[in-house]
């Protein structure tokens, strides 16, 4: 028994991880690392504070802000600040864990952290945002700084927040430096930033696609989930690669393509001009052309389908939505969210893994196939430190670099640690989690 309350979702986190160090010789390898584990599990700092700000009315309002600053052995602690009412610490030690073995995955040198609020900023204006966004930065930059702690943006959090609070923590410490990332391309943002989780995640996909013979991404049926950064960009690049995007889809419902009547890059530049007012998919005006289930995620709806990026939130495809997908033909699937498949979906895709062989699908984890969001986060910091810019295609190369290594790094981790049967695919969930650990229990 326990004296601490219930963490659901970083427990769910953290057992995942520790399920697949222990089907592996890591441990019988390195006995020490179960120490290391111990360690890491721990986060270094939680700082938790309040967010008092003044709405339009001139109401006082209050929320809870935190920075979960988990593990400094690779770098600056680095992660993203979520906005949304369901933040709590469960939730932020989750993504903060997440976060230290992703950012181990891309190479670069960052430790992890997570933060943010459970303020909601569906439905406020943009003063109200500023406000918020203001008091909450004069709290966190006592804690954070360019070779401390680097947040970033996550749900909630795009260019405009990271303005409001960068230009806060400017004029609060008299400093100009790279303390966060996401910043506009104005003012020491880097090129390919925004474009960066969708875009990574694609070349990743292509990487297993390659490996498993399935040829490239042109004539593929993908359905994505989510509306936000990582959904619109991961779906205009498939679209661009030749592949069909079937679906979309946000907190109220999903908007399934119908015939030949698929996402066009029009549409999503339609909806991301839309999210950018913080407005439902179902004012979109051309919401008439696709077919609208009302809280409903996209997974059981898309018909036959290669591909299944979720892009919206963690838990966001369950049992039987995996099952259902794997049914569809799905082959790929691949989180742009963190943690997007619960324990009991990658249990299905794992077995199939096990039975498929050779035919199975092949499931990737968000800790490797979105960290292209975070690399290019830590290539915005390399700029930061040289006061510089890289061009658009040095940055993409970077990242498609980075993205390639990632898949890699999984890939060969899997052969060296996993026993497998015959023909069987190697595990890309284990790969990752061992690759990502072990870095980090080096380090530390
Ligand atoms: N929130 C993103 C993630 O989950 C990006 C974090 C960052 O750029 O620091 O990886």
């Amino acid at each position: 028994m326990s004296n601490y309350p219930t963490e659901p979702e970083f427990e769910q986190a953290y057992n995942e991880l520790v399920y697949t160090l222990e089907n592996s010789s890591l441990f019988e390898k390195k006995p020490e690392y179960r120490t290391a584990l111990q360690v890491v599990s721990i986060p270094e700092r939680v700082i938790q504070f309040r967010v008092v700000w003044e709405d339009d009315s001139g109401k006082v309002q209050v929320n809870r802000g935190y920075r979960v600053q988990f593990n400094s052995a690779l770098g600056p602690y680095k992660g993203g600040l979520r906005l949304h009412p369901t933040v709590n610490l469960s939730i932020l030690k989750f993504l903060g864990f997440e976060q230290i073995f992703k950012n181990a995955l891309t190479g670069l040198m960052m430790g992890g952290g997570k933060g943010g609020s459970d303020f909601d900023p569906k439905g406020k204006s943009d003063s109200e945002i500023r406000r918020f966004c203001v008091s909450f930065m004069t709290e966190l930059q006592k804690h954070i700084g360019a070779d401390t702690d680097v947040p970033a943006g996550d749900i909630g959090v795009s260019g405009r927040e990271i303005g409001f609070m960068f230009g806060t923590y400017r004029r609060m410490q008299n400093k100009f430096e790279g303390v966060l990332t996401g910043k506009g391309l104005e003012w020491g943002g880097s090129l390919i930033r925004p474009e960066a989780t969708g875009y990574g995640l694609v070349y990743y996909v292509g990487h297993m696609m390659e490996v498993a013979g399935a040829g490239d991404w042109k004539g593929k049926r993908v359905a994505i989930s989510g509306s936000g950064n990582v959904a619109q960009y991961a779906a205009l690049k498939v679209i661009e690669l030749g592949a069909t995007v079937l679906s979309l889809s946000d907190s109220q419902g999903s908007f399934i393509a119908q015939g030949d009547r698929t996402f066009t890059p029009e549409d999503i530049q339609a909806i991301m001009e839309l999210k950018e007012q913080r407005r439902p998919l179902t004012d979109y005006a051309k919401k008439g052309d696709f077919k609208y289930i009302a809280g409903a995620r996209p997974w059981v709806h898309v018909g036959q389908v290669d591909v299944a990026l979720p892009c919206a939130t963690q838990n966001e495809v369950n049992k039987e939505e995996a099952e259902a997908l794997i049914a569809a033909g799905a082959k790929f699937i691949a989180e742009g969210s963190n943690m997007g498949c619960d324990l009991e979906a990658i249990n299905v895709f794992e077995a199939n893994r096990k039975e498929k062989k050779g035919d199975a699908i092949w499931y990737a984890p968000g800790k490797a196939a979105n960290c292209g969001g975070v690399a290019v986060s830590g290539l915005e910091m390399a700029q930061n430190s040289r006061r510089l810019g890289w061009s658009s295609e040095e940055v993409d190369d970077k990242l498609k670099a980075i993205m390639k290594n990632a898949f890699q790094i999984g890939l060969d981790t899997a052969k060296e640690y996993v026993t497998s049967a015959d023909g069987e695919l190697p595990s890309l969930v284990a790969g990752s989690n061992i690759a990502g650990f072990v870095k980090v229990a080096r380090a530390m």
